[in-house]
């Protein structure tokens, strides 16, 4: 099929996700064909570096062959197990038991699900059942923070703080709560770390007041935010987020959906700050994005206050592809490569992009460089002094991207002209070195066209 036939058939057919459909309609689709290692290829023969790993997501690169031979395998052996009537498969039982073995402190039961939404969704259900269970019904609002993203279900799209996911839903319920980002490039206390978390411990303590102090059942925060603009929030701050939840007795519930499995440096960036949450969310590099699949961690004392709350009775959540074991399968394969070297190509790969990027401060569009290991961003201006994001009406993304994708450079430009990296962990010297030549050439481009400037 050629690929103006396959841009056709996508316009007449094909629904993309957070996409504006007559704009998507308009340009048409980008139709990728084949990708090995941080490199994919477009049906026209155009190679790319891909320095967003798909959407955050393929941690190990493309075309590892291990992976797909775990996938068919188990896909010969047992394609399907349902996890109701307490039926099971093989490669689910031991992914949960491995990861619980790895995961922060008493975080040692696991609930899989198809991705990161789901897996939020299952944490509002599990937050609640557990309040419930431990006599606190009451305790049946939520907190979370400006700039947040937790998925795009309707439950999940209200604790997001984006405005594009709300609108003609009546969101947020009224059981969902904001307080401020940490946002340190633009924050009103300023830059300094410790007023900045001393403002979000106060915001959070104000918000508990203000709803009840008997009222909050959780809160939830990113260790880094990434759809919000990849929004770094001072050492320190997840600690102090989680003593005062602690203190509150509020669950501190970790959505590590982009910041798990490497993309920080460690297998989880709670690790960075030696915290532990009540309950924590992955997805994405779980299976390095080759087959969807989610899970959320549960402390023991979640989980067993559910348990126990629910005696012999079910716990009324569950889907039919939980605990999928191809997924499984693919998750177990994927957790040797994190250990038989990925983790430590990308911390050593994660250095060389924070280099490369911060070398870039001297551009004069660039006005902030901000992130940890493999998950970047740089923040443009057109005045470094004011801080002046480039204009909107001129869509700096679209045409930032293009010019990118141009350059052989996939990246994800957000529309406030924050420029996002995730790029495969893999990565080579010479990977990350043509990431940041490609954005140079990019922002030398864009700082030439009268519109952007
Ligand atoms: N939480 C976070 C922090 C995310 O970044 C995302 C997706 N980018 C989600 C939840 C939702 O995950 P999914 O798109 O797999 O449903």
């Amino acid at each position: 099929m050629t690929s103006n036939s396959l841009v056709e058939l996508d316009r007449a057919h094909l629904v993309h996700p957070v996409a504006s459909y007559r704009g998507h309609e308009r340009a048409g689709v980008r139709v990728l064909k084949s990708a090995k290692g941080a490199i994919v290829t477009d049906a026209t023969g155009h190679s790319m570096i891909d320095g967003f790993a798909g959407l955050w997501c393929v941690n190990a690169g493309y075309g590892v062959e291990s992976i797909v031979e775990a996938a068919a395998k188990q896909m010969r052996e047992l394609p399907y197990a349902t996890g109701y009537f307490s039926l099971g498969s093989e490669s689910a039982i031991r992914l949960a038991a491995e990861l619980a073995d790895r995961a922060p402190g008493d975080l040692n039961h696991v609930y899989f699900t198809l991705g990161g939404s789901d897996a939020v969704d299952s944490t509002v259900r599990f937050v609640r059942y557990y309040q419930h269970a431990r006599g606190t019904p009451q305790k049946d609002q939520f907190i979370s923070l400006a700039s947040g993203y937790h998925g795009s279900s309707t439950v999940g799209a209200g604790l997001t703080a984006l405005p594009l996911f709300h609108a003609g839903f009546g969101l947020p319920f009224d059981w969902q709560h904001k307080i401020p980002s940490h946002y340190a490039y633009r924050n009103p206390v300023g830059s300094d770390p410790a007023a900045i978390i001393a403002a979000s411990v106060a915001a959070l303590r104000a918000k508990v007041e203000e709803i009840g102090p008997d009222r909050v059942a959780a809160f939830y925060a990113e260790p880094i935010q990434g759809s919000g603009g990849v929004l770094v929030p001072p050492d320190g701050w997840m600690k102090a987020m989680r003593e005062v939840c602690r203190e509150l007795d509020i669950l501190f519930v970790a959505d590590e959906v982009i910041t798990g499995f490497g993309r920080t440096g460690p297998l989880f960036a709670c690790t960075d700050e030696g915290i532990v949450p009540d309950l924590m969310t992955t997805a994405k590099g779980l299976t390095s994005g080759y087959v969807p699949m989610g899970a959320v961690f549960l402390s023991d004392h979640v989980y067993n206050t559910i348990a126990d709350g629910a005696g012999e009775s079910a716990v009324g959540h569950g889907y039919t592809y939980s605990a999928h074991p191809v997924s499984a399968a693919v998750g177990l394969e994927v957790l040797r490569l994190y250990e038989a070297g990925l983790l430590e190509n990308g911390r050593r790969a994660g250095a060389r992009l924070m280099a490369g990027l911060r070398s870039l401060s001297d551009h004069p569009l660039v006005g902030d460089v901000r992130g940890r290991g493999m998950l970047a961003a740089i923040e443009l201006v057109t005045d470094k002094a004011r801080k002046t994001p480039l204009p909107a009406a001129a869509d700096p993304s679209h045409r930032i991207f293009d010019r990118a994708w141009d350059n052989g450079l996939v990246i994800r430009a957000f529309a406030t002209g924050i420029l996002g990296y995730a790029p495969p962990l893999c990565c080579t010297d010479a990977d990350i070195d043509g990431i940041i030549e490609r954005t140079r050439m990019t922002l030398d481009q864009t700082l030439e066209d009268p519109d952007v400037r």
